[in-house]
């Protein structure tokens, strides 16, 4: 399936997106319109982001600006000048499953996307939004507006009992996270041998994608078959992710559409809703409740501090001293710490930034690295920084942009009343009613996988 494209009629050649590319998957001569290598490209979007080669109204005429629109199936609500580089938009998919009576739609939003999708309305860079954001999906006509921060909390229950028991057990180390889709793909091309190394969990999206047409259908009284599941992400490659093969465990495809922010911002404007002045409402209950851990996913290091906090509880049986993780933090391409779990001295490294995983994989394979755990991201400080985000007109704007969405994210964590992911109660709830126990039976048949290649 095509997720990126360049456009050949607009590209000028300039080579900026050959820049960012961390697969090495654009190709072509200087000056001339460069193609995507489609074997290579793990479709992360940070070319889409970094082009600045446009067709704009003013520039090009409305004829040709409005053909545009329509063969890349743009709603009329946009406006802006349309790239070179650009995402396949499937925004015409979810209008229809919104305005079919047959469908019961629940969405969920990933964490970044509440730090991001402000922008897209004018508001300060990094605003945390995450009440608009509820009112604002509800407003679309969803009939649950589930959240993706409830799936990481599960994520984390379930990633954090693997490390556990990997740790205890002698079993692969270090296990590699597995909730970006781009960096998975890059391993199953590039480095299959290793792929033991990765967490057999799904991202969040698609463990939220599994739960919904299960135990959420089963709780609305819905039969699974009417549920119509969407993702708002701040990421190209989730709609990749949740068309793969092996995404379909709660019999059927455990996620049918996966949006970006940007999208969500054109049909928002489409339909006239005016994100600034919707009030503040909660997500749906119990599968949008989350807590601190979830919404920190969003960042580089995020979803090793949240493994952090509740690994430390499940290996001492004590509460942790401080649930910030400072040691994990920062937005270096390749970080490690050393964490003290018990007896037990928790080494963990945090990969931030496609390339870098390379120099950390050629030293696992040469016996040079020793550690537990690794996070990886492919984008450049996590998914706050994703392909999806609100496109950044000027680079003078990306570090500020970036460190406002990443203090966005944590100061949400610190406001959250719970910050640990087994103390949310809907996820105590979902193992007591349904999942019985992490990697338990039905955990593992619905929210772990084994990834397979393309
Ligand atoms: S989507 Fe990512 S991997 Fe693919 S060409 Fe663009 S920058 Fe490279
Ligand atoms: S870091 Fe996040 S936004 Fe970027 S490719 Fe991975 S999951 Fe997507």
């Amino acid at each position: 399936m095509t997720v990126i494209a360049i456009d050949k009629e607009l590209c000028t050649g300039c080579q900026e997106c050959t820049k960012v590319c961390p697969a090495y998957a654009i190709e072509g001569e200087p000056g001339q319109p460069q193609t995507i290598n489609t074997d290579r490209c793990v479709m992360c979007g940070q070319c889409v982001q970094k082009c600045k080669a446009y067709l704009s109204v003013w520039e090009h005429g409305k004829e040709a600006y409005e053909a545009k629109k329509r063969e890349r199936g743009l709603p009329q609500s946009v406006r802006e000048p349309l790239f070179a580089a650009y995402n396949v938009c499937h925004l015409n998919e979810l209008k229809d499953a919104l305005a079919d009576p047959e469908k019961y739609t629940v969405v969920q939003a990933a964490p970044a996307v509440r730090v991001g999708i402000a922008e897209d309305f004018g508001m300060e860079l990094g605003t945390l939004a995450p009440g608009k954001l509820a009112a604002a999906l509800r407003r679309l006509g969803f009939d649950k507006v589930y959240d993706a921060n409830f799936a990481a909390d599960l994520t984390i229950m379930e990633e954090g009992t693997e490390l556990v028991q990997r740790v205890k057990d002698g079993g692969v180390l270090p296990m590699f996270t597995s909730c970006c889709p781009a960096w998975v793909t890059f391993m199953e091309r590039n480095y299959p041998e290793i792929s033991d190394h990765l967490s057999s969990c799904k991202s969040p999206q698609q463990m939220g994608g599994a739960v919904f047409k299960s135990y959420g259908a089963h709780l609305d009284d819905v039969d699974g078959s009417r549920v119509y599941s969407v993702a708002v992400m701040p990421c190209t490659c989730k709609e990749f992710e949740c068309n793969r093969v092996e995404m379909r465990d709660s019999g059927w495809k455990d996620v049918d559409v996966a949006i970006t922010t940007r999208e969500l911002a054109y049909l928002l404007k489409e339909k006239g809703i005016d994100f600034n002045s919707l009030p503040e409402e909660e997500f749906d209950m119990p599968l949008g409740d989350y807590t601190g851990a979830g919404a920190i996913f969003g960042v580089t290091g995020g979803v090793m501090e949240a493994a952090i906090r509740t690994g430390y509880e499940l290996i001492t049986g004590e509460a942790i001293p401080d649930v910030k993780v400072e040691a994990v933090r920062g937005t270096e391409g390749f970080r490690t710490a050393n964490v003290k779990v018990g007896d037990l001295t928790l080494k963990v490294g945090i990969v931030t930034g496609l390339k870098n995983v390379i120099p950390v994989i050629e030293d696992m394979k040469a016996g040079r690295l020793d550690l537990h755990f690794i996070e990886v991201m492919t984008c450049p400080e996590g998914c706050v920084s994703g392909g999806g985000q609100p496109k950044l007109l000027m680079d003078t704007l990306v570090p500020e942009a970036y460190g406002k969405r990443r203090a966005g994210l944590f100061a949400h964590d610190e406001a959250l009343p719970l910050r640990k992911s087994h103390d949310n109660p809907a996820i105590k709830k979902i193992y007591e009613e349904f999942l019985e126990k992490p990697n338990g039976n039905i955990a593992h048949h619905l929210l772990h996988t084994k990834y397979c290649g393309d």
